[in-house]
Formats: structure tokens, sequence, C-alpha cells
């Protein structure tokens, strides 16, 4: 059993996070169960709502896959998927549950080559990977630099390498993956809400300027930089949540995004649940999920994606669910509006 709190510390203490727009975090739900007028929820209040964690091996990834995208050339790519364990990312934000496949401690030398290689002795070639670690790529606790020589030569042969950071830690480590591969080095970077109140709520630590100045870094030495965005994360309404995700998808594509992946909001880590139990969490509809991938489409600024991961789950009773889930598989692939699923057509 983990022991969250010393965990927490001994995580944060090891990056080398730029810390001074850390959240004070104190907000916390009064006694009538209802958020406080600062409204903030930190670090200990997520953290004892998790479940627990799944049992993770350090030196096999915990998924992987190919999987087909429509890649900037507008063909449709192979990319081999790899879900890196390793040590867990040191934030914590409250909608995330990355954190349940990952570990404790610090992720061993040798160990992510090694997850590399177990994953690609099994998967069909492909000519981009993605290396998703549940966190920070440049985060030195999850992936040890040591190790760093011998991951560039590993994806040494692909065409595109997408890795995932926090803006914060977007720096000298980035820096040096980016002049030593020959692949194209896309990072993806969570902006999840541009509505101010509600990014600080999140307990994301970060502001708009530093993601803004994130990007520009990775645009500035050649990179490539996709967003995630959340529709309809905790305190927002449904209308609400369409809105921002529209406006999210605007300023990313404002700022030099090239991609925007669209996540409906779930629940899953405890902290989500006890947020819809107070009334101020509720996962958004399918036709919001519909709206606002098509608005974001429309905008031809940029590919969109919406994150399907999950979702015949997330919407067991939507009408004609099959029928539009596979509209938006389609609509992934092709990055092109089809006309909405209608009742009538099903009859
Ligand atoms: S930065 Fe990403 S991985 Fe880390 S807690 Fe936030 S959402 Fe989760």
């Amino acid at each position: 059993m983990r022991t969250p709190e010393t965990d927490t510390d001994k995580t944060i203490a090891s990056t080398d996070i730029d810390d001074t727009n850390r959240l004070d975090g104190t907000g916390k739900l009064n006694s009538t169960g209802k958020l406080d007028d600062a409204g903030k929820l930190d670090d200990a209040w997520i953290l004892d709502r998790r479940p627990p964690r799944n049992q993770v091996d350090p030196y096999i990834p915990y998924a992987f896959l190919v999987e087909q995208e429509h890649a900037p050339s507008r063909k449709l790519e192979d990319v081999a998927t790899l879900f890196l364990t390793n040590s867990e990312c040191p934030f914590r934000c409250l909608m995330c549950d990355l954190w349940k496949n990952t570990l404790e401690t610090p992720t061993p030398p040798g160990a992510i080559p090694h997850q590399i290689r177990h994953a690609l002795d099994q998967l069909p070639p492909a000519p981009n990977i993605k290396l998703y670690n549940s966190g920070n790529f440049f985060d030195n606790r999850a992936v040890p630099p040591e190790d760093d020589a011998e991951i560039i030569s590993l994806v040494a042969d692909f065409n595109t390498v997408i890795v995932e950071a926090h803006p914060r830690m977007v720096g000298d480590r980035y820096q040096k993956y980016a002049d030593t591969l020959n692949a194209d080095l896309h990072v993806a970077m969570g902006l999840e809400t541009v509505h101010p109140a509600i990014l600080e709520k999140l307990n994301k630590r970060m502001t708009l300027h530093q993601y803004e100045n994130a990007t520009r870094t990775i645009l500035d030495i050649g990179g490539s930089v996709r967003s995630f965005i959340l529709l309809r994360p905790p305190f927002m309404t449904e209308s609400e949540g369409v809105e921002w995700c529209g406006k999210s998808v605007r300023f990313a594509f404002d700022i030099g995004v090239e991609c925007c992946a669209i996540i409906p909001t779930r629940a899953g880590n405890g902290a989500m649940e006890a947020l819809a139990l107070q009334g101020h969490f509720t996962p958004p509809t399918l036709a919001s999920l519909e709206d606002a991938f098509d608005d974001a489409l429309n905008l031809r600024k940029g590919r969109v994606f919406v994150d399907l991961w999950d979702v015949h789950h997330l919407y067991p009773d939507a009408p004609n669910k099959d029928q539009r889930i596979a509209r938006l598989t389609r609509m992934n692939l092709s990055q092109s509006i089809e006309p909405r699923i209608t009742s009538c057509e099903i009859q």
C-alpha cells in the first residue's frame, strides 16, 4: 500500500520544476461539503481520494500498439504507440488518472530502453512512434537522463517521435533531444482549458503564458506541439464545456499548435467522483463531443482528433451510439466533417 504524502514530497523534490507559480493549495471542501470561497483543490485533497494503483512492471510498457493516424502530410500513417511504465508525474492535476499505471519510485536506469525494445520487437514496423509516459518525458525521475543516448538510438529510424511533457518541463533536455534526433520531434502538452479560473482549479500549476512560452520554445527549435484539451472539465455547465473547448482550440492554433486532441473529461480517479457527488462535475454528452469536434475541424487550422478511448462505456445510453462513434472514428482519420447521424437515418 502506498503512502501518498511521503511519496508526493519525494517526487516533487526530485524534479527541476520552476515553482514560482505553484499554487498554494488552500482550497478544501468546507463543512457543508461544498468548495470553499477560494475554490482550490490541493494535492492532499486529490491524493486522499485516489483508489489503488495498478501493478506494473518497470521493464514492460503497460500497453503498446500500432494505430493509424492522419499525419501532418495529410496521409494515413501508422504510429507505434508505447505507453511506457515509469515513475509518477510530479504534478497532481485534479482530473488526471494516468498515475494508475506508474511507479512510486524512480524509474530504474535501463528500464525505458528495455521497454522500447520489448515493444518494437513485437510490433509491426511503423514510420512514427509515440513514447507516452503518463507524464513528462523530460522528468529525470521518470526517464533517467543516462538512458537518453540509447533511447535516441532506438528511435533513430522513425520519421516522427512524439513525447509528452508538462510545459514547465520543456527546457534543456528537450533541446538535447531536438538537437540529436534525426526525426521530427513532436511534444504533446496538456492545455486542458483556457478558462483562467478553472485552469487554476485543475491544479495544473501552469499559466497560459507558460504554455505559450513552451510552445514557442518548441517551435523555435523546429518541433511541433499537440495540445490536449478537455471537453467540459469540472465546474462547467454543458454549454460552457463546449464553448470553452472551442476557445481553447482557437487559443492553441493561434499560438502555433499544429494538432489538438479533444478529450471528453471522465471520472475514474476518485477526485472526479467526489466532485460529481457535490454537483461540480458531469461528463460531457456525446452530442457535445460531436459539436466540439465539428467546430474545431471547421476552423481548418490544423489536425484535430477526439479521444475515443473507452467512449462506448462513457455513453452507454446515447441514442445511435455505435453509428455516432463510428462517424467520429472516421472523422479522426479523414479530418473531414461528415453529416451528423440522425434518428431518421437509422430507422
Ligand atoms: S501533468 Fe499530465 S500526467 Fe501529470 S498530473 Fe497533470 S495531467 Fe497527469
